[in-house]
């Protein structure tokens, strides 16, 4: 079994596409902001973290 996958604050990337349900990947990772997109139909989730 994969490992999840974590951005550099520790945020566990294991949820799914909404539209999909394909997995979703970290495209973008600024410790600050990320971007997650999923791997099939390329759809963006944007996270930001509050200090
Ligand atoms: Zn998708």
């Amino acid at each position: 079994m994969e490992r999840p996958k974590k951005t550099v604050r520790g945020f566990t990337v294991s949820r799914r596409c909404d539209d999909c349900g394909a997995k979703i990947t970290i495209a973008i990772d600024e410790g600050d902001k990320c971007t997650l997109k999923c791997s099939q139909c390329g759809k963006e989730y944007r996270f930001y973290y509050k200090s």
